[in-house]
C-alpha cells in the first residue's frame, strides 16, 4: 500500500534487466515511472547481434545461458512468455592446450599435457574439480542467510583464487589446467580475483540440471518486458547530471544533442559503476559511495565471431565448446539452437588482458588465425566475421564487475545502499555480477528500499 503523496514519480535510469524489472514492479505498485535509456533498444548487456550474418543467423555477445536454479530469471522469462530450450550436454569435452586438441570423456579420459601428481592423474579432470573446488564451494556459505558473511567467507575473500587452489593442495600443473576456460572469465584471471567471488560465481554457473537459453535469441526477454512497459520508456536519453535534495531529484539528459531535464521524487540508477562514474552528482555522493563507484573493476571481454559455410565442428562433439590456452579463450558453436541454415557461427570469448589485446584495431585477423589453429577446417569454410569489445561499448565500459581480495565484502553494502532519494540497482550492486539473476535481485532490493522508505 502506498502512503503519502500519490502517485510518487520515479525515474529509472537504464533499460537493462535491472531497470526493466524496477520499472515493472514499481508500475505494479502504482508508482508513476519513467525509464530513461541511452540506447535505441532495451536489454543492455543482453545483446543478440543480428543482421551481420547470412540466413538470419544471430549470435549472443552478452548473456547466453540461464541456469536451472536462476529462479528470478526463469520467473521473468515465464512472465515475458519467451520459449526456453535446453542447452545440450556435450558428450565429450574439448580442450586446446600447447598446440594440441585434447578430447576428454568418461569412457576415454584424456592424457593432459601438464605436469600432474599421480593422484591428480588418477582423479582426472572431473575428480580434480571435485577435490579442489567442493570445499571452497561449501565454505562460501549461503549469502541469503542471516550471519553471512561467515568467517570462512571472509577468509575466502582475503585470498586470490590461485592462493585458494594452492591451499587445497593443487599442483601447478592442475592449476594451469583448471584455469583454462570458464575459470579465467572473471576479471584478470585466477591470480588476481577474490576466491570468494570466483567460487560464488561458479555456484551460479553450475547447475545440477539442464542449463537453458531462449529460442530465437536472448534479446527477446528484455524486448518483451519492454513492450509491457510501453510508452513509459524513453529511448535515446543519455543521463549526464543528477541534482538531488531531500525534496526531490532533477535528472538531466541529452537526446539527439539537445539537453532536457525531468523532475521526480526519487531515482533508481540501474547502470554499471563504470558508466555511473561519468555522471555528475550535485551535491556529490558521499566519499564512501563515490570511492566504490570509482574503484569497482570491470572484466574485459572481447567476442570474435566467424561465419562458416557448414558446421563441420558437429563431428567433434554433440555441442562444440573448446577451452583453449590461446588469447581467444573459450570457443563455442553459437548457432546450436538455430536449425534453419547449414551455415554456422563459431564465437570466441576472450577475457582479461587477452580481451584488451584482441579489442585493439587490426587484431581481428590474429583472433581468426587462432580460431583456425584450433579448427583448421575453417580455412576452407570461412565466410567472414566480426569482433565486439565490451570495453569499447560506451554504455557498459566493460563486461561485468570483478573484485580483488578484500574488496567484495567491503564494497557490496556501500554499492547497494541508497543515498537520500537516489537508489542503486544493476548486477554490479548484487552478489552475482555477470548474471541476469544478480541484476533482477538488485532491482527487487531497490524497489523494496523505496517501498520501505515510504513506510518508515
Ligand atoms: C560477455 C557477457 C556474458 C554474459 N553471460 C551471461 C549468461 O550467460 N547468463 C546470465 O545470466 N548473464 C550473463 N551475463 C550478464 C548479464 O548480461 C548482466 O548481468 C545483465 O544483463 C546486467 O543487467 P543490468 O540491468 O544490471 O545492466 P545493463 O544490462 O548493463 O543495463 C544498463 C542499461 O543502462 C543503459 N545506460 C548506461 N548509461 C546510461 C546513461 N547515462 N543514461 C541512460 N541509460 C544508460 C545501458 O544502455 C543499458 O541498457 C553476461 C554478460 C556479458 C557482458
Amino acid at each position: 500500500m502506498l502512503i503519502g503523496r500519490f502517485p510518487e514519480r520515479i525515474v529509472v535510469i537504464g533499460a537493462g534487466m535491472a531497470g526493466l524489472v524496477c520499472t515493472l514492479e514499481l508500475m505494479k505498485q502504482g508508482y508513476n515511472v519513467r525509464l530513461l535509456e541511452a540506447n535505441s533498444q532495451p536489454g543492455g548487456r543482453i545483446y543478440t547481434m543480428r543482421d551481420q550474418f547470412a540466413d538470419g543467423l544471430f549470435c549472443e555477445m552478452g548473456a547466453a545461458f540461464i541456469g536451472a536454479h536462476h529462479f528470478l530469471t526463469l520467473h521473468y522469462a515465464q512472465q515475458a512468455g519467451v520459449q526456453l530450450i535446453n542447452v545440450p550436454a556435450p558428450n565429450r569435452s574439448l580442450s586446446y592446450i600447447d598446440g594440441r586438441l585434447i578430447i576428454d570423456s568418461p569412457v576415454e579420459p584424456a592424457w593432459w599435457p601438464v605436469s600432474l601428481t599421480s593422484e591428480e592423474r588418477t582423479l582426472g579432470y572431473a575428480g580434480m574439480l571435485e577435490k579442489y573446488l567442493k570445499p571452497g564451494l561449501n565454505a562460501t556459505g549461503d549469502p541469503s542467510l542471516p550471519g553471512w558473511p561467515t568467517k570462512q567467507a571472509v577468509l575466502l575473500d582475503s585470498m586470490t583464487m590461485e592462493e585458494y587452489l594452492i591451499s587445497q593442495g593443487a599442483s601447478s600443473g592442475a592449476i594451469k589446467l583448471l584455469e583454462i576456460g570458464y575459470m579465467q572469465m572473471l576479471g584478470d584471471g585466477i591470480r588476481k580475483v577474490s576466491a570468494l567471488q570466483r567460487l560464488l560465481d561458479l555456484k551460479m554457473a553450475s547447475s545440477g540440471r539442464n542449463t537453458q537459453t531462449i529460442a530465437g535469441g536472448m534479446d527477446q526477454l528484455p524486448k518483451k518486458l519492454a513492450l509491457t512497459i510501453g510508452s513509459n520508456i524513453s529511448y535515446g536519453c543519455a543521463v549526464t547530471h543528477i541534482e538531488h535534495s531531500n525534496k526531490g531529484v532533477t535528472i538531466q539528459y541529452t537526446n539527439s544533442g539537445e539537453v532536457f531535464t525531468i523532475c521526480s521524487d526519487r531515482v533508481i540508477v540501474a547502470i554499471p559503476s563504470t558508466v555511473l562514474r561519468t555522471i555528475h552528482f550535485s551535491p556529490p555522493l558521499s566519499k564512501e559511495k563515490n570511492d566504490v563507484i570509482q574503484n569497482q573493476l570491470s572484466t574485459s571481454v572481447t567476442r570474435t565471431v566467424i561465419q562458416s559455410r557448414t558446421r563441420f565442428w558437429n563431428n567433434l562433439s554433440s555441442f562444440t565448446t573448446v577451452n583453449t590456452d590461446l588469447k581467444i579463450g573459450w570457443l563455442l558453436d553459437a548457432t546450436f539452437t538455430q536449425t534453419t541454415s547449414r551455415r554456422g557461427l563459431i564465437c570466441s570469448y576472450a577475457s582479461g588482458e587477452s580481451a584488451r589485446e584482441l579489442s585493439k584495431a587490426g587484431n581481428f585477423h590474429s583472433a581468426v588465425s587462432e580460431i583456425k589453429q584450433v579448427l583448421p577446417e575453417l580455412s576452407y569454410q570461412y565466410e567472414g566475421g566480426t569482433v565486439f569489445s565490451w570495453d569499447h561499448n560506451p554504455y557498459s565500459r566493460g563486461a561485468y564487475a570483478w573484485y580483488k581480495p578484500k574488496q567484495m565484502i567491503r564494497m557490496l553494502p556501500t554499492l547497494s545502499a541508497e543515498q537520500g532519494r537516489i537508489y542503486f540497482a544493476g548486477d554490479n550492486t548484487s552478489l552475482f555480477p555477470g548474471w541476469i539473476e544478480g541484476a533482477i535481485s538488485s532491482a527487487l532490493r531497490a524497489v523494496n528500499q523505496i517501498i520501505s522508505s515510504r513506510l518508515s
